[in-house]
């Protein structure tokens, strides 16, 4: 190897996910291209994940000793650039959901980046139970990404299971829980994951549980 060049798979890793100093008397330079990066300031070390609809600033570890650091501070943010998720598409879930009772299915709401619109996709199962989903992702449009991923858990409360928060560990979208999915009023979690974040939503929607409502009368 030439001295001074970095071998060409760690300069690859390295560009797909750099590190940057925050200055402290400007706001530090957006993202070029979607993705992630990592953000050293005074107060800590920042996880920024920039995607056509989403962006994201997370904290993800403190300074261990009180020592200078020459940088500017770092705020946490969310910005959701697809904006709402239309509640008759979690109507749709519902009713998919309510279909394969008491199996589990599954579904992704994706938004066209081009056409700003969404839709479900429902996923390719390869197996389903009572308590277990197998399946392969939708086939979607290059335009196509994915914002929620939704399953159900049939008859058993809307929560994540640590197959859940193993699958979804590595992943940066909503997760959607549609549980009890015979009930009139089925129940539902929803949480935020951002490459290993996991932040649950602490209210769902209200216009989501209207949406399951009409599906049963529908
Ligand atoms: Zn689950």
């Amino acid at each position: 190897m030439n001295a001074g060049a970095l071998n060409p798979a760690d300069a690859a890793l390295q560009r797909s996910f750099p590190t940057v100093m925050v200055p402290r008397r400007e706001p530090v330079a957006p993202m070029q291209a979607a993705g992630e990066r990592l953000l050293m300031g005074e107060n800590g070390v920042f996880l920024e994940i920039d995607l056509p609809w989403l962006s994201v600033v997370r904290r993800i570890a403190h300074y261990t000793v009180p020592t200078a650091i020459p940088y500017g501070k770092v705020a946490e943010s969310t910005e959701l650039r697809c904006g709402a998720v239309p509640p008759e598409l979690i109507g749709e879930f519902v009713a998919m959901a309510r279909a394969a009772h008491p199996l589990e299915t599954g579904a992704w709401i994706v938004w066209n980046v081009e056409t700003k619109r969404f839709r479900l996709a429902p996923v390719k199962v390869l197996s389903q139970g009572t308590g277990s989903l197998k399946y392969e992702r939708p086939e979607l449009l290059a335009s196509e990404l994915r914002v929620i991923d939704c399953h159900s858990h049939g008859a058993h409360p809307a929560y994540f299971s640590p197959t859940d928060n193993e699958d979804d560990r590595h992943e940066t979208k909503f997760a959607f829980v549609l549980g009890n999915c015979a009930s009139s009023v089925p129940s539902m979690a929803m949480r935020l994951c951002a490459k290993g974040i996991f932040e649950n939503v602490e209210r769902v929607p209200s216009s989501w549980y209207a949406a399951a409502r009409a599906e049963e009368v529908a």
